[in-house]
């Protein structure tokens, strides 16, 4: 058995090195950027005009100034060279012709037939927005490990990018145990519970920016246990498998995960709930097997699995942690460190009721998860404690 702190060091510690891949821009929303993206053009392409209005080739001596032309967005512009005490009518992203040295926006314009003058003061160099001003070519736009928003999926397409370096995302499949699971949907016959581990680990993988490309279903025996685990395991980076990892006579996920030849990193963590936890190797592949209790899975999902797809998807940690003030005092019993389901309300935290690890309503109401040390028993109002922040 490791404390929670041993057991996420040793997630850590044990992953595969990354893997990076090409993908298309159109899909690479969400991924982490393995390599710098270097610009090949500026941006803006050319000087530009930021308004609708005028171009000039301005001089504090003269008032009015001959309209010889028009340039609209998309233009060349080529024919154009403006003379000083001359103009040419632009528009918003139009090439700011040879010549001009000021876009005048249109509002403080007077036009009378083809001559203009102003209504106020002009500065030259105004309503242009000059060539490379946000990025010039040779430099780099955005940076190794930067997430790709939709911002930067926008950003990166103006600069002309249609492919971009990631770190590949690991795929995942899911294994459920127990002789005592029907499919939702179906009658339940007596002695049988609804399967519910299956759909919400691939939500929470979904949720998390993952695919689930697999989920297989297992009898309680030593030989269906084993055959699972090793079918998806040919096809799948993470495998989590759920239940019979106990210490019960129907458990055989341990004993199939054994004779395949998994290597195990840990077994039982120091935690409530989730303390029949198992992670182990096996190649380049991860396998968790989480315990059977919906909010005991689901728990290790986010504190343990989470921050393995985060790291190997080119992030630097799991969940993000947050303090809060504890706005219900709590009392611990016995000595494993506890993961707590909570509400936050702005800066405070609420340990919600109900926290046995068969629930999942308790769950289903909270967005965060309180951490207690081993140590730490009696939590007092006001007191600051840490959270999870779940996604
Ligand atoms: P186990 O870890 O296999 O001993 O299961 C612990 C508890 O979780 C038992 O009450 C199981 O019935 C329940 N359980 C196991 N797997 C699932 C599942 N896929 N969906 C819902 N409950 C489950
Ligand atoms: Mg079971």
């Amino acid at each position: 058995m490791v404390s929670v702190e041993e057991a996420i060091r040793l997630v850590k510690t044990n992953l595969p090195d990354r893997v990076t891949e090409i993908v298309q821009l159109v899909n690479a929303l969400n991924y982490l950027l393995a390599e710098d993206v270097v610009a090949k053009i500026n941006m803006p392409p050319f000087n530009q005009s930021s308004m609708d209005g005028y171009a000039v080739n301005y001089s504090e001596k003269i008032e009015t100034y001959a309209l010889v032309g028009e340039i609209a967005a998309g233009d060349s512009g080529e024919e154009f060279n403006v003379k000083v005490g001359e103009s040419v009518r632009i528009f918003t992203g139009a090439i700011v012709p040879k010549g001009a040295n000021t876009v005048v926006q249109q509002e403080i314009v007077n036009s009378i037939g083809k001559e203009i003058s102003f209504t106020q003061p002009i500065k030259v160099g105004s309503n242009i927005r000059p060539l490379g001003e946000q990025t010039k070519t040779g430099q780099v736009a955005l940076k190794k490990g930067e997430q790709i928003t939709p911002a930067a999926v926008g950003f990166l397409a103006g600069l002309g990018i249609t492919e971009v370096v990631v770190y590949k995302k690991p795929t995942l499949a899911v294994l459920v145990t127990g002789n005592e699971l029907v499919k939702s949907g179906e009658p339940l016959p007596k002695g049988k519970i609804y399967e519910s581990n299956a759909i919400m680990l691939k939500s929470g993988i979904e949720h998390s920016g993952y695919d689930c490309a697999e989920i297989g279903r297992a009898e309680d025996t030593f030989q269906a246990t084993k055959l699972a685990i090793e079918k998806l395991l040919r096809s799948t980076d993470v495998l989590l498998v759920s239940g019979g990892i106990s210490v019960g006579d129907y458990d055989f996920v341990g004993k199939a995960l054994i004779e395949i030849g998994v290597k195990q990193i840990f077994y039982k963590v120091k935690q409530k709930p989730g303390k029949p936890l198992f992670f182990g190797t096996y190649q380049n592949k991860l396998i968790f097997a989480l315990p059977g209790n919906p909010a005991a899975a689901l728990s290790c999902f986010y504190v343990y699995v989470y921050q393995a797809l985060a790291i190997l998807s080119g992030k630097n940690d799991g969940l993000p942690t947050r303090q809060f003030t504890l706005k219900n005092a709590y009392a611990k019993k016995g000595d494993r460190a506890q993961f707590l389901k909570a509400k936050i309300d702005e800066n405070q935290v609420e340990i919600l009721e109900g926290q046995s690890s068969a629930m999942l309503h308790t769950f289903a109401l909270a967005d965060a998860l309180v951490y207690v040390s081993e140590t730490d028993n009696e939590l007092e109002e006001g007191e600051t404690v840490t959270a999870y922040i779940l996604p």
